[in-house]
Parts: structure tokens; C-alpha cells; sequence
């Protein structure tokens, strides 16, 4: 294949990483360039999880996509190594080569290797790299290059993930109250605009002053955090989960009606009181009270809210451990 002028490919990514980007546009970004910078049949890009711990796979380019990406313990393998030294490899033939860790579930072989550390702030923050399934494919110069890409890339991606770390709750990993005035905004305009469907749920967890007198606080941060996990096996990948403050939270329903919204809200409760949820002190049964309410032409998001906050309060009234759905439009 003929790959373009590598100046080209870094001035285009450059300049779209200089616009506005979310996080996952700035990293596919980044192992698209790759493909054109280099030969290689595979491309990708792992970032450190909050613990600075693992590599998570965070794009890829490429060959493998059907297979479920690997993740690397800091100092495991060629990846693990490049986070843990900060220095990059290049690696002639992965099947003689020590550092290699073979990872037979990725669904194409990795002969060459190429990995490079991208720096922010003195700190490696992840590591890009590009394979063939030949022995000997890369030079010093891919290394060098597929630095100077990563050094191209990396502020971009921190800045895109300080954004995100600033509107993300700590305890949770949902949204917090910074995002949620933004988005819901965002999304009453949309609504206004294109006519489409937009609804809310307002959740609050059900006597949760109980779960901390029993348990502990530990032991409550612990089921906050379980609740919204069982929240995101039920949701949509277009529906918001905020964390309002609290033990409460907020659903945003982008293109949902009213009877949409009442069904997913169902299914939350019934699987939020299914099971207890487990804690480093057993399992803490929980149950969760949802109002839902459904725009309505003209209104305001604050008037939305209002209008899901008195359906909360109508189900916690009625007993808890309920849904209630506010009035239609
Ligand atoms: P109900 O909503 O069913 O009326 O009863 P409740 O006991 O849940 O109501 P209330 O809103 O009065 O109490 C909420 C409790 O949530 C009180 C507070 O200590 C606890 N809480 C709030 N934030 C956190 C947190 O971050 N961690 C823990 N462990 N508890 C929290
Ligand atoms: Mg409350
Ligand atoms: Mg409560």
C-alpha cells in the first residue's frame, strides 16, 4: 500500500486533535495516523486505569477487532515495560524476543512490535502500539515516527481526560452535578429542535441512611457504587448516568418516550432490588425509588426535573420501591 506523506498525517492529526475533541475521537484518531504513518497491520492505544495499575485498551486500528483487546499489568510485556521505563522498544520478532508476552486470544499474530510511551506532565499516561504479523519489519525511523506521533497526540488526549475526570464523580465513575446542568441543556434543545422524544428519571436509594447506621459509611460507598452498576446493565449507551448528589441520581433519556422511560425504570428497580448488592461485607439488600417524567413541548429542563422529582416523591409517599410516572405531555 502507498502510505502518504507522513507530514500530512501528522499536520491533518494535529490539526483535528486542536479542535475540540472527546476522548475517544482524539485516541482513534491517533491509531488511524498510525496505520498511515507506518507498516503495520495493527494499531492501538492503552491508557493507564484510575490506579495507574493496567493498560487498558482504549482504541484500536486494524486487524483484531473482532477479538476482545488485552490489557497489561504495568511491566508486563513489551507494553508493560514501555509504561513502567518511559523508554520505547522495537521489537525485530516477537517469537525470540524475552519481553514478549503472547497473548493467543487477540486474533492476529505479532511478529514486529513497535511500542512508544506518551508523556504528560512527566508521567507516562499510556502507550501506542503497532505490530506486523512479519518478523523485521520495522526500522529505527518507524520508531521514531511512531514517537513523534505519540508526542503529537498525548496533550490532547490528557486534556480530553482532565475534561472528562473534572465532570466524573470519584466514588461512582458517573457524571457528576458539574456535567448534569450542561448536558440536560444540551439535550432540552435537541429536543426542542429536532421534535424528538426526551425523558428523565430522578432515582433515589431507598432508606440509605439504614444501609450506612448498619454497615457503615465504607460499606454504603461501596453499595452507591454497586447501584450504579446494576444502573448501567439496564441503560442504553445514548442515556446519561449522573450522580446528583448523594444517594441520588439522574437518568437522561435522549430520543425515549414516556413509555419507554417507565418500562427502563421498571427494569432498574426490579433489578436493583432483585439481589442484594455485594459489598467487602456481604451482600446489603437495596431498593430504589424512581419518579419519570417525559418533555414536553417548550418546557424547561429545570420544569422537567421538577415535574420527575414530584413522581419520586409520590413513590417514596406510596412506599418505596416504586416507579412513578409524571403526567403526559
Ligand atoms: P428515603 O430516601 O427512603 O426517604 O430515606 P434515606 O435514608 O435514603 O433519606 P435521606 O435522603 O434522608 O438520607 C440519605 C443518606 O445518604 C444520608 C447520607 O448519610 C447518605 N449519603 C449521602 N451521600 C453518601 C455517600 O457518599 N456515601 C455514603 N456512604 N452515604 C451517603
Ligand atoms: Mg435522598
Ligand atoms: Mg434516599
Amino acid at each position: 500500500m502507498d502510505r502518504p506523506d507522513p507530514l500530512e498525517t501528522l499536520l491533518g492529526l494535529t490539526r483535528l486533535l486542536s479542535t475540540e475533541r472527546s476522548l475517544e475521537e482524539a485516541l482513534a484518531a491517533t491509531t488511524d495516523a498510525a496505520m498511515l504513518l507506518l507498516p503495520c497491520d495493527h494499531a492501538s492505544l492503552r491508557t493507564f486505569d484510575d490506579e495507574r495499575r493496567f493498560l487498558l485498551s482504549s482504541a484500536r486500528s486494524g486487524l483484531g477487532q473482532g477479538h476482545r483487546p488485552a490489557s497489561f499489568r504495568r511491566g508486563e510485556g513489551v507494553v508493560g515495560i514501555v509504561a513502567d521505563t518511559g523508554r520505547p522498544a522495537l521489537v525485530a520478532d516477537a517469537r525470540t524476543d524475552a519481553r514478549f508476552v503472547a497473548r493467543p486470544d487477540a486474533g492476529f499474530e505479532v511478529r514486529s512490535l513497535i511500542a512508544v510511551p506518551l508523556f504528560a506532565g512527566g508521567n507516562v499516561v499510556g502507550v501506542l502500539s503497532v505490530s506486523h504479523a512479519a518478523p523485521d519489519v520495522f526500522g529505527a525511523r518507524d520508531r521514531d515516527l511512531a514517537q513523534l506521533l505519540a508526542n503529537c497526540t498525548a496533550p490532547a488526549i490528557e486534556t480530553a481526560r482532565l475534561a472528562r475526570l473534572a465532570v466524573t464523580d470519584e466514588l461512582t465513575r458517573a457524571f457528576n452535578y458539574r456535567y448534569h446542568h450542561l448536558r440536560l441543556a444540551e439535550e432540552v434543545g435537541r429536543a426542542r429542535r429536532y421534535g424528538d422524544a426526551f425523558s428523565v428519571l430522578m432515582m433515589d436509594l431507598d432508606h440509605f441512611k439504614d444501609v450506612n447506621d448498619r454497615h457503615g459509611h465504607q460499606i454504603g460507598d461501596e453499595v452507591l457504587r454497586g447501584f450504579v452498576e446494576r444502573l448501567r446493565e439496564e441503560v442504553r449507551e445514548p442515556d446519561v448516568v449522573i450522580r446528583r448528589g448523594g444517594e441520588e441520581f439522574v437518568l437522561l433519556m435522549p430520543s425515549t418516550d414516556a413509555g419507554d422511560a417507565a418500562q427502563v425504570a421498571e427494569r432498574i428497580r426490579a433489578h436493583v432490588a432483585a439481589a442484594p448488592i455485594a459489598t467487602s461485607g456481604g451482600g446489603v439488600p437495596l431498593t430504589v425509588s424512581i419518579g419519570v417524567a417525559t418533555w414536553r413541548a417548550d418546557e424547561s429542563g429545570g420544569a422537567l426535573e421538577g415535574r420527575a422529582d414530584e413522581a419520586l416523591y409520590r413513590a417514596k409517599a406510596a412506599g418505596r420501591d416504586r416507579v412513578e410516572v409524571a403526567d403526559p405531555a
